[in-house]
Order: structure tokens, then C-alpha cells, then sequence
């Protein structure tokens, strides 16, 4: 069992949650004495840090947004004078001027910790050679975990992107055991493996960290087999540190969320209400122990949901379920709040993640219809009636259970569903509002 901070990652939670508000009275002290946006905040929801007695009363504040970071650029958010600041990184903004995030000395130490104990779950000891195909610039990602394997006394080989060929000769000469990348750039170095007539499972590589883009089940379990590695999943986002907010250990059963450095919290995406434990929302996360760039309550626009079930590896602390999109691709049908996403994971259950699908909404007088179409492919009985109905049957019932709401499967016939790069599923709203 690997675990580096068993002391906080094993807490009982009463006395996990002592440290947590502990931690959040000195952070919105913090906030509130040297950030305007946070004062004003309190200002204008009437609470001083203060009266922040219990963790429940955090809910009362509002919440941060991505905009609100985008109005203080480039530096309103800081907590410190520039002169403390270490190290500068930036979001990978989507749409105009990108986020600038900072780091203090102390926040540099402690963010490294973090990401090594992302790393000694995932199983990397000092005896790796860790292989770190992330940009190094101004992302977070290659250097929290080039920093994070250096702390866990592994040796880091930051090959940076690109160059495949190259990162393929290096990890056979170089002896590479431990790969960080994104799920697709494994998914190219084992095609390019195929093409050179190398074997991966004549390399020395046993284990890999993905991170950048969604590790879906599918993409997991084909970057395991190629690779012949065990691959694991870990989140994070540089408003709020970079790598190192949560991982998944050996059992690969969520990602266990840092809770002794964030508050994990879920709400509606619509309203911004809390939502009790277990449902699926956006997930808002505030620091606990950040100097130069304190959040509270930021909303990060990944939909999830939490757990609180001691695992079997021993941790104590809140396990995260893989993202299952954005918070802005949520449909609101009849009332209940839908994710494509959920739809698609059915569909890959049963159908296979080849499905070629469209999820159809339309509004008929007050009432939201749902459809989904799926493709016929080979395995989909397109010509025998019963068994096809049968089948539409039970994906309608699947579907059902999973988003509350009844959908209307059906069946097209081959290549006419519009396809988008990447994804399979595709979305039509019809409704005029
Ligand atoms: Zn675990």
C-alpha cells in the first residue's frame, strides 16, 4: 500500500473536518484582509470570515466563477504582493485573456507534495523513471509532476511534447517505467510502437499517470492492454493548483480528492444550490492552504459526484467520480437536469464505445420529448423485429434508471448521423425558448 501522507489521508473525518475549517477561517482571513473581489463578497452576502464556525456555513458565500477571474486579470486575485510570488503559470483560457495563477514559496512546496502523493497512489516509488511528455510552460502540468516525482525521489526524464520517434528510443534506452501524458498521445506512442516493430511489453514501462483530457473506461483499458501499464486517472486545474487536487490508488475506484488541502463541494449547475452527498453537480472547490491564490468556492464547470466511503487502500478522504463533461452541455428535461454524457456511457455499456448516437430534444406544447438514436452497427438486430425491439426495450429502461427521465430509443440506419471529431454522440436541441 502506497500512501505518502497517511496522516491525512487516513483522518477520521471528525477530526479531518476540525483541520478543514481550521484551514478555511485562515484562508477567508486571508482572502477577506488582501483580495477586493473576496471583500466585496462578504460584503455582499453580510458575512464576516468571522462567522465562519462550522463548514456548513461555507455554502452561504457565493460562488467564484471563471469570469470573476477574467474580470481581476491579470493579477486582482493575489493574495500576496508580487515580490512573494515565485512562479507564474496560466489556464489554458478557451476564449480570450487566459487566467494568471501564482505561487509562493510555500505554495510551490506544498503543491509539489500534492502531486507526489497524486503519484505514490498511482504506485510511482523512487525507483521509477518517470517520463514526462507534458508542455513545459506556462500549464501547470508538466511541472507539477516533474516537481512532484523529484519530491518522491524518482528520476524525471521531462521530454516535454512531440517528437515521438525520439520518446520512443528514450524510453527504451532510458529504461522508462512510469509515462505521464494524455490518453491520447499513449494511445500514439503505441500505434507508433506498432509501426517500428517495437514491443512495448519488451520496455520497462509498468505504470502511467493521464491527465489533460478525459480517461474514459474504454480509452483506460485499451492504453492498458497496448502499453501493457497500469493506467490511472488524476484531476486538477491550475485556478486551483495545477495537478495534485485528487487521484485515483491501485483500485482505480475514483479519485480520492486532497481533503486536508480543498473542500470538494456539488451544486446545481443552474441554481449554484448546494446538493446533498451523492448527487451528481458541478464541482466547486475551495483551497484550504494556498498563500498567493486563494479560491473559494470556484466553480469548475466539471460534473461529478463524491463519495465518502472509506476505500480499500485505507484513505479516508472523499473519492471523485471521472467528469462526465461540462456543467454548460447540461439539458434540462422535464425539469430534471440531464447530461449527454450519462447517455453515452449507457450506449458504450451496451452498444460499445464504437456507437455512433444523437440525443434529439424537442418540446411538444409543455412537454419535453426525448429521443435517441443510435446507429445500426453490426450486433444491432436491424432486421429482426423482435429482438431489436427487445433491445431498444432495454436501453430504454437502462437509460431511464440512470437519468431519471424516459427517452425514446430508436434505430437509424448506417452513416447518417452527422460525425464529430473525437466524440460519437452528438446533441440536437430543438426546443425554441
Ligand atoms: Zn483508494
Amino acid at each position: 500500500m502506497n500512501i505518502r501522507d497517511a496522516k491525512y489521508e487516513c483522518m477520521p473525518r471528525e477530526e479531518l473536518e476540525q483541520l478543514q475549517l481550521e484551514r478555511l477561517q485562515a484562508t477567508l482571513n486571508r482572502a477577506y484582509k488582501n483580495v477586493t473581489f473576496y471583500r466585496k463578497m462578504f460584503h455582499k452576502s453580510n458575512v464576516i470570515p468571522e462567522d465562519m464556525q462550522a463548514l456548513s456555513g461555507l455554502a452561504k458565500l457565493p460562488l467564484t466563477t471563471q469570469e470573476d477571474l477574467r474580470v481581476n486579470y491579470p493579477y486582482g486575485m493575489f493574495a500576496v504582493p508580487l515580490r512573494e510570488v515565485v512562479r507564474v503559470h496560466s489556464s489554458s483560457g478557451t476564449t480570450e485573456k487566459p487566467v494568471v495563477v501564482g505561487y509562493t514559496r510555500n505554495d510551490i512546496k506544498v503543491w509539489t507534495n500534492l502531486v507526489a502523493r497524486v503519484m505514490t497512489a498511482a504506485g510511482v516509488t523512487r525507483d521509477d523513471m518517470v517520463q514526462i511528455t507534458f508542455s513545459y510552460g506556462l500549464y501547470t502540468g508538466a511541472f507539477g509532476f516533474h516537481y512532484g516525482a523529484e519530491a518522491i525521489g524518482a528520476s524525471v526524464i521531462p521530454t516535454g511534447t512531440g517528437n515521438t520517434e525520439k520518446q520512443i528510443m528514450i524510453m527504451q534506452d532510458y529504461k522508462t517505467t512510469a509515462l505521464v501524458s494524455t490518453p491520447t498521445y499513449a494511445i500514439t506512442l503505441a500505434e507508433r510502437m506498432e509501426k517500428l516493430g517495437v514491443n512495448p511489453k519488451g520496455l520497462s514501462l509498468r505504470v502511467g499517470l493521464f491527465g489533460g483530457e478525459p480517461l474514459s473506461e474504454a480509452l483506460r483499458s485499451e492504453i492498458e492492454t497496448r502499453l501493457g501499464i497500469s493506467a490511472t486517472d488524476n484531476y486538477g486545474l491550475s485556478e486551483i493548483i495545477g495537478p495534485g487536487v485528487a487521484g485515483e490508488c491501485e483500485y482505480k475506484c475514483g479519485m480520492h480528492i486532497f481533503e486536508d488541502a480543498f473542500i470538494p463541494e456539488i451544486v446545481d449547475p443552474l441554481s449554484g444550490k448546494q446538493l446533498p452527498a451523492g448527487s451528481t453537480g458541478e464541482l466547486v472547490l475551495t483551497t484550504l492552504t494556498k498563500e498567493a491564490f486563494p479560491m473559494i468556492r470556484y466553480r469548475t464547470g466539471d460534473i461529478t459526484s463524491l463519495v465518502y466511503t472509506p476505500c480499500n487502500c485505507g484513505r479516508t478522504i472523499a473519492r471523485m467520480a471521472k467528469t462526465m463533461g461540462r456543467s454548460d452541455d447540461m439539458l434540462i428535461i422535464k425539469g430534471v437536469n440531464v447530461f449527454p454524457s450519462q447517455i453515452g456511457a449507457v450506449l458504450t455499456a451496451v452498444v460499445g464505445a464504437e456507437a455512433q448516437y444523437e440525443i434529439v430534444v424537442d418540446r411538444k406544447g409543455a412537454q419535453d420529448l426525448l429521443e435517441v438514436h443510435i446507429e445500426a452497427a453490426e450486433g444491432i438486430f436491424f432486421d429482426e423485429m423482435k429482438r431489436q425491439k427487445a433491445f431498444l426495450e432495454m436501453v430504454e429502461k437502462k437509460i431511464r434508471s440512470v437519468i431519471g427521465v424516459g427517452a425514446a430509443v430508436k434505430l437509424v440506419a448506417p452513416n447518417t448521423i452527422p460525425r464529430h471529431e473525437r466524440t460519437t454522440g452528438r446533441v440536437v436541441d430543438k426546443r425554441m425558448i
